[in-house]
């Protein structure tokens, strides 16, 4: 047997178990992702084997194709072959899958089916093919995780009796994904149509263009993917660190469809009941296509694919007639591509500074009587609208396209949170929801410090879960504009396919259920119940998905009354057991059970894990300093920043410390002002060393103090200076970074320490903000 690894190369013994005991008669628990609308379990077991027949009742092509899929992963992990045939009549009783489409089948919908498992036959009903194949979906989760892992053959396999009646509670169940910032190649594509077809979800949002990259062949535009699909390959560098190309510099990097590989996937997709919605990004995010073709820019001037990092000057002019005729015709090859309803046009961030100065930008918004650039965009918008109608399709957008007017058949996707969806719906236009506080996975998924460097800020998997795309305050009406909803995984971290799955997984399990079961069906510790019995399947296909619910997060305070510092442990998973050390080693399973919050008096080092299955994913270290100011007051003026809200300046005296997210309450926040404050030690106490704790992320503003004086006394009047630090900003410094500065001086018994931090000010000449005000982020002052 062949043992495959996870991402972190650790076995899991339990796991084992399951594997080699996956034997023809082990039946799987019934744990299905999406949660169905009605499940009632039986007592009895449908065997499947050479004896069963696969019968569909319709002569339905479509039907047919989604039941070849099925059959395929049978037959991949089976001794015997089954196949799928239509038959109307001699239709076994027994040993039979049957399917048939009803033509009165109207309690199910377009996407509902009935699954009915006894130990005779299985039988599906459905109105439609999609709910057909729908139910194959849930049938294959019905069987044990080693079904699609191909290293076991199997002569029958067992499946627990149910009645399950299914349908979604959402008609748009999308995922996008975004290949214009790295290319990811078409095989990949299909892996990942097959994730959403697996799950239930229904929309292939296909982000294709963008500043670093235009991805699809057009042949009226033949430069698009000459120039436009290639850029420098800077992989190496993070993305916001990247330079611009410099001349001489080869492009190298990229890639993109051509037309047939397009038809393909299309059908493809189609297949397997999902629809791809093409993204063309327009009027903003366009760098790729004016360094293709100048002539469709404000000033006609030479550009490059953008590298990484924020394009600024990246839009295309809807000042000149030649933009819209160069739309049309991309346009006219783009839709003819995708038989979809609908085409996103992109339209966010569109940078309006070069319309401002263009004449032609200018000379419009005068011809038509607009009041602004963001009119003009709406114009835009609208003209563009009118093309797509034209071919029959729906145009869909960012929420951008609300400033100046949203176009009049438009269909809009939130994203800057839910107002633009909410404001659009009580518009009478459909809504997609994709929130980036609950949809997007490019967000980091777990405590920063134990995840890989991927993405940025943070979504963890629960927050996804918690979402209901019904915003508050629509009213019933108002609601049925909102289609459903979509992950959107932007590809700036994104460079290959385990990149991919990492971020994708288990969060798209979470959008898919979020999107197929209604709210009040959905409960967390339910949900990852059957996560975790669904992560062995993705172990069984080699998916290294992301095990952050199994971080152990650490919180802690400094508890006055006991003297002591409180620690309180947990996991996202609420019934993960966490087992800790504190003499540096690392947890066993023989370490101490963590059960409920403790008090710690001295420095020590704490290692916890979540334990499951006896394994752990990952340890968290977290070194607790217990100094000589743990816990005291301090004084200070509240001149801190209330953009990021703390109770009070205690916080710097808590023995805690903040993370690399300068939004997670622990850090106090100064604008360009400076920072001092007293402490009182309560009695004269001997000090050598005091420590100020900073956060350093120049792209966020936040640099280092400029400099840190410490000053001591015995009387709290007459203070006498102990020493000076000065911190050197560079600006190669592009990570982020917890870092502390240190004064010592020789040993002093005194009762205060007045610490004093000057700001920076501004951002330094040769930054991109230079003169913007600056911010210096702290979080602890340790005395010594
Ligand atoms: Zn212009």
């Amino acid at each position: 047997m062949k043992i495959r690894l996870n991402f972190f190369g650790i076995i899991f013994p339990a796991f084992f178990i399951l594997f080699s005991s996956c034997t023809t008669e082990k039946t799987a628990e019934i744990k299905i992702i999406p949660k169905p609308l009605l499940l009632e379990i039986g007592t009895g077991t449908f065997k499947l084997s050479r004896k069963t027949s696969f019968v569909l009742a319709d002569d339905n092509k479509t039907l047919f194709e989604g039941a070849k899929i099925f059959s395929q992963i049978i037959n991949k992990s089976s001794s015997f072959v089954l196949e799928p045939e239509y038959r109307s009549e001699e239709i076994p009783e027994k040993h039979v899958i049957l399917i048939s489409v009803e033509e009165n089948g109207e309690k199910y919908g377009t996407e509902g089916y009935s699954l009915n498992v006894t130990s005779d036959r299985i039988m599906i009903k459905a109105a439609k093919p999609a709910g057909a194949f729908y139910a194959l979906q849930t049938l294959r989760q019905l069987f044990p995780p080693g079904l699609e892992d191909s290293l076991f053959i199997s002569d029958s396999w067992s499946i627990p009796e149910v009645k399950i009646f299914d349908k979604p509670a959402f008609k748009w169940r999308g995922d996008l994904l975004d290949v214009s910032r790295h290319f990811l190649p078409l095989e990949v594509i299909r892996k990942n149509i097959d994730y959403l077809a697996t799950y239930k979800m229904n929309v292939f949002h296909w982000h294709l263009t963008d500043d670093q990259g235009w991805r699809v062949q057009i042949k009226g535009y033949p430069e698009l993917t000459e120039v436009g699909a290639w850029r420098v390959d800077y992989n190496d560098m993070p993305w916001w660190g990247r330079p611009a190309q410099k001349s001489g510099e080869k492009a190298t990097y990229g890639g993109f469809y051509t037309q047939q590989e397009i038809k393909d996937l299309v059908k493809y997709a189609a297949d397997r009941f999902v629809t791809i919605v093409p993204e063309i990004d327009m009027p903003g995010h366009s760098q790729a296509t004016i360094a293709s073709y100048p002539e469709v820019s404000c000033d006609g001037r030479p550009y490059k694919v953008a590298t990484g990092g924020v394009a600024s000057d990246n839009t295309i002019c809807p000042g000149k007639e030649i933009t819209f005729e160069f739309i049309e015709r991309v346009l006219d090859e783009v839709l003819d591509l995708f038989p979809g309803e609908y085409f996103h046009i992109g339209g966010d961030e569109c940078n309006k500074s070069q319309w401002k100065k263009c004449p032609d930008c200018q000379e419009r918004i005068k011809k038509e009587g607009l009041q602004n650039e963001h009119e003009l965009q709406s114009y835009f918008i609208t003209r563009v609208e009118k093309i797509v109608n034209k071919h029959g399709k729906r145009l869909i957008g960012w929420d951008e396209i609300l400033e100046g007017g949203l176009a009049p058949n438009a269909t809009l996707m939130s994203w800057r949170g839910e107002k633009g969806g909410i404001a659009a719906a009580k518009m009478g236009h459909d809504v997609v929801m994709t929130p980036n506080t609950y949809c997007y996975l490019d967000l980091i998924q777990g405590d920063p410090e134990l995840e890989p460097p991927l993405g940025y800020s943070q979504l963890l998997l629960s927050t996804v879960y918690s979402y209901d795309p019904i915003p508050k305050g629509l009213t019933e009406g108002e609601a049925r504009h909102v289609l459903g909803v979509q992950g959107n995984l932007w590809g700036e971290s994104i460079q290959n396919e385990t990149d991919m799955n990492y971020m994708l997984f288990p969060r798209l399990l979470a959008v898919a259920e979020v999107g197929w079961t209604p709210k009040n069906k959905r409960e967390w510790d339910d949900f990852t119940d059957r996560l975790e019995y669904n992560l062995l399947r993705l172990d069984n296909k080699g998916i290294d998905y992301a095990p952050s619910m199994y971080n152990v997060w650490v919180e802690g305070n400094w508890d006055e009354d006991k003297g002591g510092y409180r620690l309180i442990m947990k996991t996202e998973h609420n019934r993960v057991p966490i087992r800790y050390t504190l003499d540096g080693s690392d947890p066993t399973m023989q370490s101490e059970l963590y059960d409920g919050s403790f008090f710690i008096n001295e420095s020590c080092v704490l290692k916890a894990a979540g334990f499951m299955n006896g394994g752990h994913r990952r340890i968290t270290i977290k070194e607790l300093r217990i100094h000589k100011a743990a816990g005291l007051p301090l004084i200070t003026e509240k001149t801190w920043n209330d953009r990021f809200p703390v109770e009070n300046a205690s916080m710097l005296t808590d023995c805690n410390r903040g993370s690399t997210d300068f939004k997670d309450g622990k850090w106090l926040a100064y604008e360009k002002v400076d920072f001092s404050a007293i402490i009182d030690l309560g009695r004269e106490t001997p000090v050598t060393k005091v420590e100020l704790g900073y956060l350093e992320q120049q792209r966020q503003f936040i640099f280092p103090p400029e400099r840190v004086d410490v000053w001591l006394s015995a009387d709290g009047m007459n203070y006498t200076k102990a020493g000076s630090e000065r911190i050197d900003v560079s600006l190669e410094n592009t990570e982020i970074a917890i870092r502390t500065v240190e004064i010592s001086f020789p040993s002093t018994k005194v009762r205060y320490v007045k610490i004093f931090a000057k700001n920076t000010g501004i951002c330094p000449s040769g930054h991109k903000w230079a003169g913007r005000n600056a911010w210096m982020f702290l979080d602890e002052i340790f005395v010594e």
